[in-house]
């Protein structure tokens, strides 16, 4: 009997194009001998469809228009073809894909995932929460401060200075539950900072403020199969702007690249590996998650920025790549990770 696949993609994130290429590739390598796979495509608006034409309308999005082979008339908690799902796959980016909340509705319809659980992702994507179960961990992170939108109306030259006293100019700022670089700023000085945060304050009700590190970004993939979690050598990512923003990760960059294996110290490497686990442990991971980490160039120190929960999956993103670089090809990767999910139930998240 074949498997039957649950492959949701697009959601509702500025990840929405991104996720679309994962899937697609994702759809290319897995084994129809094995598995009957049940596309079901969320736009950026928020409507679910179930999508039964030709994949290769999923990388330029015109599957949307492909009314012929579109469902959108179904509750997926009654639908019979979704109910016959054995599990799913949440191919989405950011908020609404990554952040616990469609893993929530795969756990109320009882069906196993790929990935990590509801609280795992909610955690991958405070950036807040996440560096607080780091430090607990004794895994270093940036020097930060964060406040509410109602701290902000209600003491902002307070908070400016608070700023300016424990982090110094420049900082970054973020929008807390975000990826993709989404509402990120760097600010060099005061009326930067105040622009900064406004802007970040249209993403999020919750800011975070980063002292700027001088910083190599270096990646180390990790993947939890039945318990046991196994990390990759890290990769680092050279960006060709004054940071890595959604330009540079997704625009056609030329410039930005990728070095798998990093080129830094086996002691460095052994660091970042370890944290990348401890890190992983931390939040409970599940499935594939990518940690990503600063080297400072001029102290040498090592800081974990984020974890990501469903790290970009296409055949050329950083997390397939650094486990192609440790001998596990992207349609062996593939398969594990389904079959890992395969065995769960949904306790065990
Ligand atoms: P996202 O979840 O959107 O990827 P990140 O926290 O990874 O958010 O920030 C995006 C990018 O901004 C990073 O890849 C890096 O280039 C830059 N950046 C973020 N925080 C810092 C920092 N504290 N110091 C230096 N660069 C940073
Ligand atoms: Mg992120
Ligand atoms: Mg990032």
């Amino acid at each position: 009997d074949k498997i039957k696949l649950g492959l949701v993609f697009g959601g509702q994130s500025g990840e929405h194009e991104v996720a679309r290429v994962s899937a697609y590739n994702v759809l290319k390598v897995i084994d129809l001998d094995k598995y009957d796979v049940v596309t079901i495509g969320i736009t950026k608006d928020g409507r679910w469809m179930i999508y039964t034409g030709d994949w290769d309308k999923l990388p330029d999005g015109s599957w949307e228009q492909d009314t012929d082979h579109l469902r959108t008339d179904f509750s997926v908690f009654t639908d019979p073809l979704i109910q016959s799902i054995d599990l799913f796959w949440p191919m989405m980016h950011g908020p609404m894909g990554e952040d616990g909340t469609i893993q929530g509705v795969f756990e109320m319809m009882n069906k196993p995932y790929v990935g990590c659980g509801v609280l795992a992702s909610a955690v991958g994507m405070d950036k807040v929460v996440s560096k607080i179960l780091f430090e607990r961990a004794g895994i270093p992170v940036v020097p930060y401060i964060y406040f509410y939108d109602r701290d902000w109306r209600k003491n902002q030259d307070g908070l400016v200075k608070d700023s300016e006293a424990q982090l110094g100019y420049p900082v970054f700022i973020k929008p807390v539950n975000m990826g993709s670089s989404v509402g990120i700023t760097k600010a060099h000085d005061r009326v930067e900072f105040l622009a900064g945060v406004d802007n970040a304050l249209q993403y999020d009700s919750k800011i975070l403020i980063e002292k700027a590190v001088n910083a190599r970004e270096v990646e180390c993939a990790v993947l939890e199969e039945d318990g046991e979690i196994q990390t990759t050598l890290p990769g680092e990512v050279v960006a060709s702007k004054e940071f890595y923003d959604y330009e540079a990760k997704y625009a056609d960059d030329q410039d930005s690249k990728i070095v798998i294996p990093a080129e830094i110290d086996s002691a460095t490497i052994a660091k970042i590996r370890a944290y990348a686990h401890d890190a992983f442990a931390a939040i409970d991971g599940a499935g594939p998650t990518r940690a990503d980490f600063f080297v400072d160039r001029d102290t040498g120190e090592l800081y974990i920025n984020e974890v990501n929960t469903m790290p970009g999956f296409t055949d050329i993103s950083m997390y397939p790549m650094m486990w192609g670089n440790m001998g596990v090809g992207y349609s062996e990767l593939v398969e594990r990770l389904i079959q890992t999910a395969k065995r769960k139930k949904v306790t065990d998240y």
